[in-house]
């Protein structure tokens, strides 16, 4: 077993009579600088030293000394304001990706309120808005591609022009080449 000193324990000497070996040990020292470490391994002083608030028989729980744990509460409060300001600026962005969406999902459904003249009142909250812009988006973007299916056959994949090819009764095998000019016969084009 090992005990470890606290950072500002220089070395210890605990004689016979108290249960030590009597020995000076002292905090190693390399190139002049003491070391962060002081592992103490001497059974006799290890246990005379048992429950003695400078030394720790865990290398992670070695007590802070009155500096130490006053630098550590002063760590621990600045992470924690830290931290706060990261939520806080989380929260913010959230906000305006929400306020983003809400304005450009307005901007498409509410014109007849612009054409109205009156300014659309700002809904930082909306919450309640039933109007789901995206699948309106899908369906625009769909009515297209049914539109256009002539000029864009080409913009298809294969698995959709083997599905036209199936719809407009042509074969579906061969080259996107081979499904596009067949379903452009097909359909008179
Ligand atoms: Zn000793």
């Amino acid at each position: 077993m090992t005990v470890y000193a606290r950072s500002d324990v220089s070395g210890v000497s605990i004689p016979p009579e108290l249960g030590g070996c009597g020995e000076h040990h002292r905090r190693p020292v390399k190139d002049g600088t003491p070391l962060k470490l002081f592992a103490l391994a001497c059974p006799p002083c290890e246990r005379a030293l048992a429950g003695n608030p400078q030394w720790s028989a865990h290398r992670w729980e070695i007590p802070l000394t009155p500096d130490e744990e006053r630098e550590a509460e002063a760590l621990e409060r600045q992470s924690e304001r830290l931290l706060q300001q990261e939520r806080n600026e989380a929260a913010r962005e959230r906000s305006r990706q929400i306020a983003a969406l809400n304005n450009g999902g307005g901007q498409d459904d509410e014109e007849v309120v612009v054409v109205g003249g009156q300014a659309p009142a700002p809904l930082p909250e909306s919450g309640g808005d039933p109007a789901p812009p995206s699948s309106g988006q899908d369906q625009t973007s769909l009515q297209l591609a049914a539109e256009d299916d002539a000029v864009d056959l080409s913009t298809l994949t294969i698995n959709q022009l083997r599905v036209k090819a199936r719809e407009a009764g042509v074969g579906q095998g061969g080259s996107k080449k081979d499904l596009i000019e067949r379903i452009r016969k097909a359909s008179g084009s």
